[in-house]
This record gives C-alpha cells, structure tokens and sequence, in this order.
C-alpha cells in the first residue's frame, strides 16, 4: 500500500499534520480573525433586530419571526412548494389563507387589529 501512495506521486513528508487556519496568513487561530469573518459575513437585519429584542414572549417572538420570514404554515405556503390544495380562509372564507390575508388583510384581522389600537391608544387608518 506504501508503495502504491509513493508511486502515485503524493508527497509525503516526515513532519507532523497541523491543523492550518485559512484566515491568517501564518495559518494560525485568532479570534481577531474569526471574529472578523463572523463581522463581516452577517448582514444587519434591522426588522430582525426589532423582533427579537422586543420585550414579548418567546412564543411571540417567534410568531412574529415567521411571520416576518412568511414561514407561517399556511395554504398558500404549501401551494408555494408544490402541494396541490384548494385554499379558503377559514375566518371569512372569501379569499386563500396567505400570511398578508390572515394577518393584515381579512375583515376579521382588521377589527381584531383597530380592536387592540383602540385599547393602545394608537390612531390607524
Ligand atoms: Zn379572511
């Protein structure tokens, strides 16, 4: 087997493996570096930044964020990746189940919503 690797022209050398990081140029860790990748590869999500550190539930938060991402699981998000469905909004039944419809556009929505400005003192249109 050692003479197979030797002639398939593979060097092989005497030294000890090292593990080599790729992000400085003497190939050793820093967290300088890491933390200048990390810095750099991330993308500041303001509306993100909002909804996670609003002082809400857990639960809340994470509705929020799906709702955000329309990660929320209805029809229209099936019908989205390929599912095959007839789709009716449950509350009202008048248009498909969509994250906008359920949330923001249904009649329903939209007095839950003046409902809970009312209460909060907050003028909508
Ligand atoms: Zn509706």
């Amino acid at each position: 087997m050692k003479q197979e690797i030797l002639e398939s022209g593979v060097f092989l050398s005497d030294k000890m493996d090292r593990l080599i990081w790729k992000l400085t140029d003497s190939g050793e860790f820093t967290v300088k570096s890491a933390w200048q990748r990390v810095r750099n590869s991330v993308e500041i999500d303001r509306v993100a930044s909002v909804i996670w550190k609003q002082s809400a539930s857990p639960s809340a938060r994470h509705l929020s964020w799906k709702i955000y991402k329309n990660a929320v699981l209805v029809d229209s998000n099936f019908q989205r990746i390929g599912v095959m469905l007839a789709s009716k909004c449950v509350l009202c039944g008048h248009a498909v189940e969509s994250v906008e419809h359920v949330f923001i556009q249904c009649e329903y929505s939209v007095f839950i919503w003046r409902k809970i400005s009312a209460f909060m003192w907050i003028s909508v249109s």
